[in-house]
C-alpha cells in the first residue's frame, strides 16, 4: 500500500515499435514508492511490451522512463544499477533446471551484487521461507509443482532486493488448483512496502491489491484509476466490455 508520495517510477509517452508495427503508442503513468499498480486489457494489447520497456528488455523508440527523477534511457545513465533494481517475475518461472532451489535464488546475489556466499544462503533462507518453500532447498524446479517454482521465482526475484518487482502474468501457466498459492503469497509481499507492477487476468486479485489500476489495449492506456472507479465505475465501452466478458467466463 502507499507509504509516502514520492514518486519512484514514471513514465513519459512512452513509444514501442517492432519493425513498421507501433505497439504501444502512448504510455504514460506514474508510480509511487510502495504502491502496487495491476495492468490488466486484452491479449496483444501491449502489456508485456510495457513490462520488457520497463525493465529494459526491450528498447522503447520514444519516450522517457525516469527512475527517482532521472531518464533512465539518457546516454549517460547507468542501466546495470536501474536493472539491478527493477525484478521480474516471468509468466513460466524461468527457473534454472540444472540448479537447487536454494542456488537459484542465491545466484544472482553473488554474480550482480557481489554478496558473499554465506549471506547469499541466509537471505536466499529467509525468503523462501516468506513464501513456504523453506523445506525444498535441495530440488530441482523440475521436482516441484507450478506452484512451488513460481514461489520459488518470487524468492529468486525478491532475493535481489529490488525497488520495484515486475510480475507478467505470474499465474497464467499455473493449473487452477496452484493459483491461489501463487496469489496469497504475492499478497503478502504487496503489505511489506516493495512497489509492485502486476499485469494479470485474476480480476477479483487486480481489484483487491491495487492502489491503481491501468486498462492498456491497443498500445494506450484506455483507463486508469483506482479498484473502485475501474472495476465499478468504469468509463470506457472497451474497459466496460473487457470486464463484462471476464464475469460471462
Ligand atoms: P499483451 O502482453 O498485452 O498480450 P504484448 O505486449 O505481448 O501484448 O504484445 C503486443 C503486440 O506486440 C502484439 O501484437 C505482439 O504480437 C507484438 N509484439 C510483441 N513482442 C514483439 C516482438 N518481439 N516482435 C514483434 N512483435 C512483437
Ligand atoms: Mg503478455
Amino acid at each position: 500500500m502507499t507509504q509516502a508520495n514520492e514518486t519512484i517510477l514514471s513514465l513519459k509517452h512512452i513509444k514501442k515499435s517492432f519493425g513498421n508495427h507501433e505497439v504501444l503508442r502512448d504510455i504514460s503513468f506514474d508510480i509511487n514508492k510502495g504502491e502496487i499498480a495491476t495492468i490488466i486489457g486484452p491479449s496483444g494489447g501491449g502489456k508485456s511490451t510495457t513490462l520488457r520497456c520497463i525493465n529494459l528488455l526491450e528498447e522503447p523508440s520514444a519516450g522517457e522512463i525516469d527512475f527517482h527523477g532521472k531518464n533512465v534511457l539518457a546516454e549517460n545513465y547507468n542501466r546495470n544499477i536501474y536493472r539491478a533494481k527493477v525484478g521480474m517475475v516471468f509468466q513460466q518461472f524461468d527457473l534454472f533446471e540444472n540448479k537447487n532451489v536454494l542456488a537459484n535464488c542465491m545466484v544472482g546475489q553473488e554474480l550482480v551484487l557481489k554478496r558473499s556466499k554465506e549471506e547469499a544462503k541466509q537471505i536466499a533462507l529467509a525468503n523462501l521461507e516468506k513464501v513456504g518453500m523453506a523445506e525444498y532447498v535441495d530440488a530441482r524446479p523440475n521436482q516441484l509443482s507450478g506452484g512451488q517454482q513460481q514461489r520459488v521465482a518470487i524468492a529468486r526475484a525478491i532475493s535481489m532486493d529490488p525497488e520495484i518487482l515486475l510480475f507478467d502474468e505470474p499465474t497464467s501457466a499455473l493449473d487452477p488448483e496452484m493459483v491461489g498459492e501463487v496469489l496469497s503469497v504475492m499478497k503478502n509481499l504487496a503489505t511489506t512496502g516493495l512497489t509492485m507492477i502486476i499485469v494479470t487476468h485474476e480480476m477479483a486479485f487486480a481489484r483487491d491489491v491495487a492502489d491503481q489500476v491501468l486498462f492498456i489495449s491497443d498500445g494506450i492506456i484506455t483507463e486508469e484509476g483506482s479498484p473502485d472507479q475501474l472495476f465499478n465505475h468504469p468509463q470506457n465501452d472497451k474497459t466496460t466490455k473487457f470486464l463484462r466478458n471476464f464475469q460471462n467466463n
